[in-house]
C-alpha cells in the first residue's frame, strides 16, 4: 500500500486507508464534520429539539396571554365624520348613515358594534339603531362604514344623529368572543 493512500487513525494511530470514514480497528470516526458522526449528530439534534420546545412554549404563552379588551380602548376608536341619507327600499323608508371612523390604538378590532341615535329638532332622542357589523379596523387606521336602518318615525325625527362604537373584539384574542 502506497503511503499516500494511507494515514494514521487520529485515535489509535493505526495505519488506515485515507478514504476511511471509520477506523476499522477502533471504530473512531475520522471526519469530524460528517453528518453521520454521532459525536456531532447528538448535540445538533438536542439543540434543535430544545429550540423547538422553547419556540412552542413561547407561541403558546403568547396565544394564551390575555389580550386587551375594547373597554380599555373605547376612547381610541371614534367616528371622525358621518352623515345621514334618506331613501326608499321596497316601499320602506330608509335612513343610511355613512362615515369614517379612526382607530388611534395599536390594536386591530373586529366585529365593531355601532350605536346610532337619532334626534328631532328639539334635541330629543327619537329613534335609535345598533348593529353588529363585520367591520375590522387595523391599529392606527381609518375605515369607512355604512349602516342602514328603517326610518319608521316621521322624517322630522331624524334631524340630527350621533354614532359611536360601543363594542368590538380584539382580533388577536383567542377564542375570539
Ligand atoms: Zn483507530
Amino acid at each position: 500500500m502506497d503511503s499516500t493512500d494511507t494515514k494514521a487513525c487520529h485515535a489509535c494511530a493505526e495505519e488506515i486507508k485515507r478514504e476511511a470514514r471509520v477506523c476499522p480497528r477502533c471504530r473512531q470516526w475520522q471526519r469530524k464534520w460528517s453528518f453521520f458522526n454521532p459525536a456531532l449528530t447528538f448535540p445538533i439534534c438536542f439543540a434543535f429539539v430544545g429550540a423547538l420546545i422553547i419556540a412552542t412554549l413561547m407561541a403558546a404563552k403568547g396565544a394564551m396571554a390575555p389580550k386587551p379588551t375594547f373597554e380599555a380602548y373605547r376612547d381610541d376608536v371614534f367616528v371622525t365624520s358621518s352623515s345621514m341619507h334618506f331613501g326608499e327600499l321596497r316601499s320602506n323608508r330608509t335612513v343610511v348613515v355613512v362615515g369614517t371612523l379612526t382607530n388611534r390604538s395599536p390594536v386591530t378590532w373586529k366585529n365593531l358594534e355601532v350605536d346610532i341615535r337619532f334626534f328631532n329638532s328639539a334635541g330629543e332622542m327619537a329613534d335609535a339603531h345598533s348593529q353588529n357589523t363585520r367591520l375590522v379596523v387595523l391599529g392606527h387606521d381609518e375605515i369607512a362604514f355604512r349602516v342602514e336602518t328603517k326610518g319608521l318615525r316621521p322624517r322630522s325625527d331624524y334631524a340630527k344623529h350621533e354614532v359611536a362604537v360601543r363594542h368590538a373584539i380584539n382580533a388577536k384574542a383567542w377564542p375570539g368572543w
